[in-house]
Formats: C-alpha cells, sequence, structure tokens
C-alpha cells in the first residue's frame, strides 16, 4: 500500500474489520465485526471456535476533522464446547464495559496534562464532561516520598474545597512542582512535613520561601538541617511597595502637585540606568515637589546595591547599614523594615548570598492561575491537584 492506513493506525482498527461505514448529521460511523478466531476459553483454557451469539455495542472514537467517529461493533462471544462457558472475543478498541475506544482514552488522559478546560477535552474525546472528570479522579498521585536538597514553599489563592489558599511546594532546581497541598493552616502543614522520614527531612539542605513567620516556624521546627533563604524578589518588592507607600502619601499631601505623582508613578520603579532622558527629568522634578519621595528612592537605590555586594560578611554589614540609613530617614512608611529585616536577617543574607530564589515557584503560580481560570471544576481538590501536577511533570524540562 503507497498510504499508511491510518485509521489503523489512529484508531487500532484494520480496514478488514470494517463492514460497512456511513455518515450522519457529522458523525462517520464505521460498523465493525472481527473475523472468526480461535480463542482460548478463560475457565478452562480449551480453545474453542463455536459462536454463542453476537451484540452490538457502541464505541465513541473521538473527534476526527469537523466530526465524531463512532463504531458500530458486532462483538462476538464464543461458548466453549468443553466447560460450557461464555465469553466475549478479544478486541484491540475497546475495554470491557466502556464506550469509550482504548486509543481515544490515551487521549482523554493525554489532554488532561494540557492547560485546557474540561469542557474542550469532553468535546475532543466526544463523552460528557462529568466522564472526563470521572476519568481525572481516577488519577492518583502519590505525596513525594523523597524530597530535593532545595525546595521551595509559597502559597497561591486557589479556593479550592472552602480552603482560600493552598501551598505549592517545588523544586526551584530542576523547576518542577513537587506537590500541592490542599491548606495553610499550621496543624495542617506540621502534619504534611512531619509525614516525611526523618532522615529525609534532615536531607534537605535550603528551604526558599517569602518572609512568613509561620513557614519560617514550621520549616525550623521540622527542617533543623536546612537554610531557610528569603526570596530575594519577595524582599526586593517590599523595599518597592515602601516607596510606593512614600509616593501615595506625597499624592494626598501635595494637592498642587497630586496628578504629577500619580502619573508619573511607574518611573519610580524603573531602573535609573534604564530611564529615558525626559523621564529622568520628571524624576528630577518629581523630587523637587517632594524631599521625602527622594529620600524613599535613594534608600531603595542603596538597597539594591546589594546586588553587587559579595560574601557573608559584606552583605550582612551592608544590611545592617541600611537599616541605620533607614532609621535617620525619619519615613514611617520603612519602619516595618526595622523590625522585620532584624528578625530575618540570616535569612535574608541567604537571599543575596545563595542563587535560589523563588522564580519558578512564583512563576508556576502564574500556571495554576491560568489553570484555575479555565476550568470551572477545579474546587474539588483531588482533580486540582492532579491537573496542576500533570502539567508540572510536562513542563520540566527533564521530559
Ligand atoms: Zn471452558
Amino acid at each position: 500500500m503507497p498510504t499508511k492506513d491510518y485509521t489503523e493506525f489512529l484508531h487500532n482498527i484494520k480496514q478488514e474489520y470494517i463492514t460497512n461505514s456511513y455518515v450522519v448529521n457529522d458523525t462517520f460511523v464505521f460498523e465493525l465485526e472481527l473475523p472468526v478466531k480461535e480463542h482460548t476459553c478463560p475457565q478452562c483454557h480449551h480453545t474453542t471456535k463455536r459462536i454463542k451469539d453476537y451484540r452490538i455495542r457502541t464505541v465513541k472514537f473521538g473527534m476526527i476533522q469537523c466530526g465524531t467517529l463512532i463504531g458500530k461493533y458486532r462483538q462476538r462471544r464464543y461458548c466453549c464446547t468443553h466447560c460450557g462457558h461464555a465469553f466475549s472475543e478479544q478486541n484491540p478498541f475497546v475495554r470491557k464495559y466502556m464506550q469509550i475506544s482504548i486509543t481515544n482514552l490515551a487521549l482523554l488522559f493525554n489532554k488532561l496534562n494540557e492547560s485546557i478546560t474540561y469542557t474542550s477535552i469532553a468535546h475532543t474525546c466526544n463523552v460528557s464532561i462529568t466522564t472526563v472528570l470521572r476519568y481525572c479522579s481516577m488519577i492518583h498521585i502519590p505525596k513525594p516520598n523523597i524530597l530535593p536538597p532545595v525546595i521551595g514553599i509559597d502559597e497561591f489563592k486557589g479556593n479550592a474545597e472552602g480552603q482560600q489558599y493552598q501551598v505549592n511546594l517545588t523544586n526551584p532546581d530542576t523547576h518542577e512542582i513537587l506537590d500541592i497541598l490542599p491548606k495553610r493552616d499550621t496543624h495542617a502543614l506540621l502534619r504534611y512535613f512531619a509525614s516525611f522520614k526523618r532522615s529525609v527531612r534532615l536531607a534537605v539542605k535550603y528551604i526558599v520561601m517569602d518572609m512568613s513567620l509561620q513557614f519560617k516556624r514550621i520549616m525550623q521546627a521540622l527542617f533543623p538541617h536546612a537554610h531557610i533563604v528569603c526570596d530575594r524578589y519577595h524582599v526586593c518588592r517590599l523595599v518597592d511597595w515602601a516607596v510606593e507607600r512614600v509616593r501615595k502619601r506625597e499624592q494626598n499631601k501635595i494637592f498642587s502637585y497630586s496628578r504629577m505623582l500619580k502619573q508619573n508613578k511607574r518611573i519610580l520603579m524603573k531602573r535609573p540606568e534604564s530611564l529615558t532622558d525626559t523621564e529622568s527629568i520628571k524624576l528630577c522634578e518629581l523630587f523637587r515637589v517632594s524631599p521625602d519621595l527622594k529620600r524613599a528612592y535613594t534608600l531603595k537605590l542603596v538597597f539594591r546595591d546589594i546586588f553587587k555586594t559579595y560574601g557573608k560578611e559584606q552583605i550582612t554589614r551592608h544590611l545592617k547599614h541600611w537599616l541605620q540609613l533607614v532609621k535617620t530617614s525619619g519615613l514611617n512608611e520603612f519602619n516595618n523594615f526595622l523590625h522585620s529585616f532584624s528578625a530575618w536577617m540570616p535569612q535574608i543574607t541567604n537571599a543575596f548570598l545563595l542563587p535560589y530564589s523563588n522564580g519558578y515557584t512564583e512563576g508556576s503560580n502564574n500556571k495554576i492561575k491560568v489553570l484555575k481560570r479555565i476550568s470551572y471544576g477545579l474546587r474539588h481538590f483531588g482533580r486540582f491537584r492532579v491537573r496542576i501536577l500533570l502539567l508540572s511533570k510536562k513542563m520540566a524540562p527533564t521530559t
């Protein structure tokens, strides 16, 4: 044959099985029957060719081009000549008690790995949404047994099963989601992490997280050998927010320039080296209007210089120096750093000393948000978790 038989390739249907084919309203129908073949009785293992009867089964092969493919399979039943047991013939397209073909089922499971809605999967496979949900519920992905040397932990708003926040546990090295936890509360987290063997927990070297006191306490209790690393982007964002708070205060205070202070918000967030000439002029103008804003901006720049600092002692010294500047600046918006940065000094030092961050974790949170937005069925936590983990395995560069 000059061309490959794609019906066989795609659906396991050989040409000789098709006894008739026709089209009804966008549905392609194949009438299927297998040739008579010697079968082994499942009860007594004698062979038989005696036919008992036939049964018509409707098999859904899914979407093809603009229509669906349906098989009207005339399934033969054989009768054992030795023990009288009746049994169905073996066939390559559909399993016992199922309506969906083997190839279509494989497609359905494959589609669950993609960031698409249940509705569109149901459409592609020509089954109901309930069927897709049922198959998705069948997938079981166990909790990992081991943990990598570096783990990232972060929360996200998932609204699954009455819990507002879920926890995302990742491997920042391999860019993989390790697990999704249903709840953020301390008890649930303690129970989850305590379920890992002590030897597994002791092998964890670094844990990357936001400045969350709750996470810090839990991790310090259960991972005594791990160094906690603050996410450096999170730390920088906190400083950015403080600048923004000063800008807002000034915007409300200085009426005559409030519009200007509002409109040039973005300039303050930009890196000074990437400012255009016009933007630099506007920045000077802002500083002329509000000396407090200038002070806040300078604090931010000094803080950012930490990226140019190397070595543990230098970084700690830089942070302490910066806190000193905060104290003398008199800007109330920065006061929170005096307490929090002092309490988190070793972890923040790690953030700039070590190459680990939660960049991947936060990126995966965004992918989760996309999946949440497109699927209405994500309120069911089990399925939600399975789909996120499938999606992450697919995204991992190792596969
Ligand atoms: Zn038998």
